[in-house]
């Protein structure tokens, strides 16, 4: 519900607040420039409790949150959200990239690949740590040597890091070290991890789960959120449909729909949304013309040695090019690198 305030009132706004939270709600206070509103989100089942707050001093009036995703929704927030990670930012006037390699393989191998991105001009490093891989035969990743790895990479160059966090029990220890917590496509439904994360002090990159649909993506921005954690972006990565010749079928409308039904930032990865470098950077401009607010692309120093996706990252200089020209068309859709 949201109780609209016809007074500005400090203390009538803190009185109703105080009965929102008795009623077993959770209270999202937004002071716009005109009037106030407090979002009370919680069990539905009480709404009508809510209601009867109509007939209190300073209310103007309690509508209902039609959308699902109260939190993530545009109903309550209207102004579009800026998720600060160290010192870049995604979403507003900032385009955002975030690139690295699959996954971190050596102190070498992520040292090198921080200097490149950070070169080229990216926003922020990216590297997995724990790879949640198809066979259990296959690379896992460093785990928290991995995550050590990056913390030095990240720093040596200046940029924060993203990386995966694939269980509720690594939370803690991946919000220890990383600036910001990435879930997996495979793990957009895994609702004991989504609250995990949605209970550390850190950013959370959400992507999208490859056979879930757009408001079950932000349904699970509202399971995070809902356990207090604000700052989530979301990521299109693809999805599963007949189409063989890509790795997955790269889902560019979700980007404008998204904008539409969330006040979240929505990135766009092209390395997993094709599976081929060739059409990464074909997809990133599309990304851009839709209206992303930032791109996630892997790079490896040497693709053909890497232990993951190494097929869909780019090779140091095709990177760096693609950083020159993407440069036109992030002015084009009035934003700033
Ligand atoms: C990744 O970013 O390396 C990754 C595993 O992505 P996704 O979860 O989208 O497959
Ligand atoms: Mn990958």
């Amino acid at each position: 519900m949201i109780i609209v305030m016809g007074s500005r009132d400090p203390e009538a706004i803190a009185q109703v607040v105080k009965k929102i939270e008795a009623f077993g709600y959770q209270t999202h206070l937004i002071e716009g420039v005109e009037r106030t509103v407090i979002g009370a989100v919680g069990d539905e089942r009480g709404k009508d409790r809510l209601r009867s707050l109509e007939s209190f001093p300073g209310v103007e009036s309690v509508v209902p949150i039609l959308k699902p995703y109260k939190l993530a929704g545009k109903e309550l927030r209207t102004e579009n959200s800026v998720c600060r990670v160290g010192n870049a930012e995604i979403g507003g006037g900032k385009f955002c990239v975030v690139a690295g390699p699959c996954s971190v393989e050596s102190r070498e191998q992520i040292i090198e690949s921080a200097e490149i991105v950070r070169d080229a001009g990216a926003t922020m490093l990216r590297g997995g740590a724990y790879k949640p891989r198809t066979s259990p035969y296959s690379f896992q990743g460093m785990e928290e040597d991995g995550l050590k790895l990056l913390r030095e990479a990240a720093d040596g160059v200046g940029l924060p890091f993203v990386t995966e966090v694939m269980t509720p029990e690594q939370a803690p220890l991946v919000a220890d070290y990383a600036d910001m917590l990435q879930i997996g496509a495979r793990n957009m439904q895994n609702f004991g991890l989504l609250k995990a994360v949605g209970r550390t002090s850190k950013p959370v990159f959400l992507k999208r789960g490859m056979m879930s649909t757009i408001e079950e993506l932000l349904m699970s921005a509202e399971y995070i959120m809902s356990e207090g954690n604000a700052n989530v972006v979301l990521c299109e990565r693809g999805i599963r449909t007949f189409e063989t010749e890509t790795r997955n079928t790269m889902d560019l409308s979700a980007v404008p729909v998204l904008k539409k039904r969330t006040h979240l930032p929505v990135v766009a990865d092209p390395s997993h949304g094709t599976g081929h470098w060739e059409y990464v950077a074909p997809m990133a401009k599309a990304s851009v013309a839709v209206g992303a607010d930032g791109l996630m692309i892997e790079m490896h120093p040497r693709p053909e040695e890497a232990f993951s996706d190494g097929a869909q990252s780019l090779k140091p200089a095709r990177f760096a090019a693609l950083m020159n020209e993407l440069k036109p068309y992030i002015a084009l859709a009035g934003k700033t690198l």
